[in-house]
């Protein structure tokens, strides 16, 4: 590794020290819970409408999901239910760097699936028919034209689906950024400051209360992430959520073979602004079975049968810790979420082996480009891996939004404009109905990626 290569480029997001706040508010019109992509962004949306909005992070801003993702912002082969917050939200992407004056690394280099085979081709093909109905320029390629586009790979692809509108953004400058830009429009971000719970009036949400005290509100928004499920547990609302842990590396900078993202087989590969690689493994999904597993085990039916080639699943530890934790816990005492500040699973170096291995074989090229940095996160994610989002029946003025299932980062502009509105009331064009909670209790049929 050459020695201007930083080897915690992004681990520097969350392991860095603690900063708990100073003094905090006693009031707001809006308080979050959660400073991931999700969270900030609604906050920057609702502080620019002039609302007074405080968000609190139990760790970093950008320490879980949002800052260990691997940077993809595509709109290809995404459910048509997502489609139209994730056109909104590349139309935020294009103009974030400029608007709030700070880097996030956006550009938009194009998104290959490249097929191997042509049963492959056929299921990536299936998806044209959304991209138009959508309105995308997301055509097919042709074996030659994949190889202008991937350069120096070892064998030819059959084809491949390409979206050249689609980009990426680094992750551990995104969130962090668009919470800056929150704090320049009146939002107060706070950070090692977890919310313990709620406090209700009327059956109306009231206040939240923190590890630093209380903060009275009428409106509370969970972006919680992988912990959201746990959190409205213990208000007694049900959230369907399952984590997968997945496994992320980057190469150093060196050698152009390709811009945008490539997904080819198991693997995923998307080029980066220091001009090295993010590189992922999708046969390491790692699912640790815990109560919740088998409490959610019937919704979860579908996903898991999708999913099964490429998950791993093991029992052990998380079963047991899961198991005597509290389900509920004195306001006035450390609650779980202190306890761990930041969700941190080590990277599985098998996964780091495999990647290795692929790469080299797909890219001969790379052999000579060490993996500087390793990492993983945990990727929660609902029954039919859409997301959460609305204000619960049980506690008006108490919302949720969570469950973006592992393609939440590049949609997350977009779900925050559409968030803001939803508690504010001002139209934003975006219809959230699709996303209610309550399709899992209700009979509605769960329908995995759904086309046009
Ligand atoms: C390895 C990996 C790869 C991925 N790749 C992509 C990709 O390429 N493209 C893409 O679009 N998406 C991707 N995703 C998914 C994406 O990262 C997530 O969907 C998105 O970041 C979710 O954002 P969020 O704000 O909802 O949650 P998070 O980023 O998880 O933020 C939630 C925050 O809430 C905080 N919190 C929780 N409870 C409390 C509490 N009680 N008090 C205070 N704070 C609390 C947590 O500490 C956390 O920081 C990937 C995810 C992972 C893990």
């Amino acid at each position: 590794m050459s020695e201007d290569v930083v080897s915690d480029t992004v681990a520097g997001t969350w392991t860095k020290p603690f900063e708990p706040p100073k003094e905090i508010p006693t009031h707001a019109d809006v308080a979050i819970i959660g400073g991931g992509i999700v969270g900030v962004s609604t906050a920057w949306f609702l502080a620019k409408q002039g609302l007074d909005v405080v968000l609190c992070e139990k760790g970093h801003i950008a320490g879980e999901q949002s800052g260990r993702n691997w940077g993809w912002v595509r709109q290809q082969m995404r459910d048509a239910r997502e489609l139209p917050m994730m056109i909104v939200s590349i139309k935020i992407w294009k103009t974030l760097s400029e608007e709030i004056g700070e880097d996030v690394g956006f550009t938009q280099g194009g998104c290959v699936y490249a097929a191997r085979n042509d049963k492959e081709l056929e299921e990536y093909e299936a998806w044209l028919p959304t991209a138009k109905a959508y309105g995308l320029d997301t055509r097919s390629l042709s074996s030659e034209e994949v190889a202008q586009h991937i350069r120096g790979a070892s064998f030819k692809w059959k084809g491949a689906i390409y979206t050249p509108s689609d980009g990426r953004a680094e992750p551990h400058l995104a969130a962090p950024a668009i919470a800056r830009a929150a704090e320049q429009e009146g939002a107060k971000i706070l950070t090692s400051c977890a919310v313990r719970g709620i406090e209700t009036e009327a059956g109306r949400a009231s206040a939240v209360v923190t590890e630093h005290g209380t903060i009275k509100t009428a409106k509370i928004l969970c972006a919680g992430g992988a912990w959201t499920s746990m959190f409205c547990r213990s208000i007694d609302i049900k959230v369907p959520q399952l984590k997968v842990k997945c496994t992320v590396s980057r190469t150093e900078p060196g050698h152009d073979i390709m811009d945008g993202e490539l997904w080819e087989d198991e693997t995923g590969i998307r080029r980066r602004q220091d001009g090295g690689y993010t590189i992922s493994n999708e046969g390491f999904l790692e699912h640790s079975i815990t109560p919740t597993t088998f409490r959610h085990s019937m919704a979860f039916l579908p996903a898991l049968k999708s999913e099964f080639g490429s998950l791993s699943l093991s029992i052990g530890r998380d079963f047991f810790h899961e198991l005597s934790s509290p389900k509920k816990w004195n306001l006035d005492r450390p609650s779980p979420f202190e306890e761990t500040r930041v969700l941190n699973p080590d990277p599985n170096p098998r996964a780091v082996a495999k990647m290795r291995r692929n790469l080299d074989e797909i890219f001969p090229a790379m052999r000579d480009r060490e993996l500087v940095e390793s990492w993983a996160g945990m990727i929660e994610t609902t029954p039919d891996v859409i997301p959460i989002i609305e204000e619960t029946k049980q506690i008006p003025g108490f919302y949720i939004a969570t469950g973006f299932s592992g393609h939440g980062f590049g949609i997350g502009p977009g779900a925050g404009l559409a968030i803001a509105g939803m508690i504010t009331g001002k139209e934003t064009g975006i219809d959230l109905s699709e996303f209610r909670l309550g399709r899992f209790y209700d009979g509605t049929k769960i329908e995995l990626y759904k086309k046009v």
